[in-house]
């Protein structure tokens, strides 16, 4: 079936705080028209505009950060996980200042918020990023890999050296399902000692058991978690809004050990700069069975065991 790009149906907002700056932060999504991408607009600064594309991408410390010239706009990946997660093309975004907020530290407000908005299809066809041949990094113990699919999915494990956390591992098909039931809830999270620095250096003055879960030397500071394996479905979400920087969904399996937002950001960057080994298309245009066959034993590389999530 051909699919076609999708939008807003209707405009939403919403406010909370930053998460740096700990000042209240607003922002309003409205629908825009085929082939315009997600563009953030800066209202208090002219509504000077910052198209949501690698490009743009400045800083990956704490959060990811985009720049277009003097202007920022800091803590996108959430907000722009959901928009990917829901299977939004096209969508302009204002923002009063230098700050998505950050909500409850996961993605699900901007789920609700898209869903209260409504979704609707536009007469462009969606061009589908896919990979071609396999896109690999290593940076010590991080590595990640985008191997060839005719879907998107995420292999992600981390290992934390804290009882807390340690080894966690998930493998997702990212549909809109399965995104909004197993990984769009997952909060961000913070070592305790790491938030004490951070306030030091003026950082994270949002940060609260209200949008991030911390965890101290005992344990999860915060009542409850979503998850068991909260941390790593966070890892995953954060993967799925910095992809969305490529600027058109990706079919592959992009599978990922220890990674974080730099890691991220520099597979986008290899994979954008190795022509040749993606290709634009539509939904229709898929990679032969006999092609994919070639890669299928990378797909078992890098983590050991993993759980399924579904939705
Ligand atoms: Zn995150």
């Amino acid at each position: 079936m051909v699919e076609n790009q999708k939008t807003l149906a209707r405009a939403g907002e919403i406010e909370g705080v930053g998460l740096h700056s700990g000042r209240r932060a607003w922002l309003r999504l409205t629908p825009s028209g085929p082939d315009s991408g997600i563009v953030f607009a800066r209202r208090d600064c002219g509504g000077f505009e910052i198209p949501a594309i690698h490009r743009y991408l400045k800083g990956t410390s704490f959060a990811t950060t985009l720049a277009r010239g003097d202007m920022v706009v800091s803590t996108v990946e959430h907000l722009l996980s959901a928009l990917q997660g829901l299977g939004i093309d096209n969508a302009r975004i204002e923002v009063d200042g230098p700050e998505v907020p950050i909500m409850d530290g996961s993605a699900l407000p901007f789920v609700d918020l898209i869903r209260a908005a409504g979704v609707r299809s536009l007469g462009a066809r969606r061009r589908y990023l896919t990979v071609r041949r396999p896109i690999s990094l290593k940076d010590g113990e991080r590595e990640i890999l985008a191997v060839p699919a005719n879907d998107f999915q995420i292999t992600y494990a981390i290992d934390f050296p804290h009882p807390a956390i340690g080894y966690q591992a998930v493998t997702a098909s990212i549909s809109e399902g399965a995104y909004v039931a197993s990984i769009a809830p997952a909060r961000t999270f913070c070592m305790l000692r790491d938030v004490q620095a951070m306030r030091q250096a003026g950082l994270a003055l949002g940060g609260s058991l209200e949008n991030a879960l911390v965890i101290g030397e005992d344990g999860v500071m915060n009542a409850s978690l979503r998850y068991a394996d909260e941390c790593v479905r966070h890892k995953v979400l954060d993967l799925v809004g910095d992809l969305a920087l490529l600027g058109a969904p990706l079919r592959a399996h992009v599978i990922a050990t220890k990674g974080g937002h730099r890691l991220h950001a520099a597979l986008i960057g290899k994979l954008l700069a190795s022509q040749g080994s993606w290709s634009l298309g539509t939904s229709e245009e898929l990679l032969p069975a006999a092609h994919l066959a070639q890669f299928a034993h990378l797909s078992e590389k890098l983590v050991r065991s993993r759980v399924a999530l579904t939705a």
